[in-house]
């Protein structure tokens, strides 16, 4: 059993494990039946470190065989408030020229990470960019983004958990916490 003690004293459950597998059951169900409606090549590109749990989760219940690759991004720095600056490192060996791109991330806050990788992979010769996020606070857009694939809206709180980081802790917890910083 893993322990969460560690965590501060103000925070909650706002998902659980087993509501997390659900939602991720939800969401393989809507991309496998996406990817039965196109005969080009797909690949699911997973934007580190947060969504390496969701990435690992949804492509084991995708009905379909599926071609994967990483690749890291970076706004929040140590703090619980984007910089508003995207870091994004694509490696030269990922090819998705002619292919239908699915771009994982956890959560979209800004949309800015999502906006930058979108426009980057289609300027690489992607055929089309499908945005998947488990997590999608709306409400903090400053860009205008729209996710094709989204497990649940949440409002304006910051979370850990599940692949989630608050300074390179609490990735490693199963569920999804909310967490009041001040
Ligand atoms: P965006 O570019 O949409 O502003 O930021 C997206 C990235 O910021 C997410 O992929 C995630 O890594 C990080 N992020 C946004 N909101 C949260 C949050 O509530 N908690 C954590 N730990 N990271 C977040
Ligand atoms: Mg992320």
């Amino acid at each position: 059993m893993k322990t969460t003690s560690k965590l501060p004293e103000k925070s909650e459950v706002l998902f659980s494990a087993k509501e997390i597998d659900l939602l991720v059951s939800k969401l393989a169900g809507e991309i496998g039946a996406s990817l039965k409606g196109s005969e080009r090549e797909s690949i699911f590109i997973c934007v580190l470190k947060g969504a390496w749990v969701f990435m690992a989760d949804l492509v084991r219940k995708i009905p379909a065989p599926v071609e994967v690759d990483f690749l890291r991004a970076s706004s929040y720095g140590q703090g619980t408030q984007s910089s508003g600056l995207v870091k994004v490192e694509i490696p030269h060996s990922l090819s998705v020229e002619g292919k239908d791109v699915y771009l994982l991330d956890e959560i979209v806050d800004t949309g800015r990470t999502l906006l930058e990788l979108r426009g980057a992979f289609l300027a690489k010769g992607a055929a089309s960019v499908k945005l998947v996020t488990l997590l999608d606070k709306k409400s903090r857009r400053e860009v205008e983004i729209e996710p094709d694939f989204v497990g649940v809206e949440i409002p304006d709180v910051f979370v850990v958990g599940y692949g989630l980081d608050w300074s390179e802790r609490y990735r490693d917890l199963p569920d999804i916490h909310s967490i009041i910083t001040e």
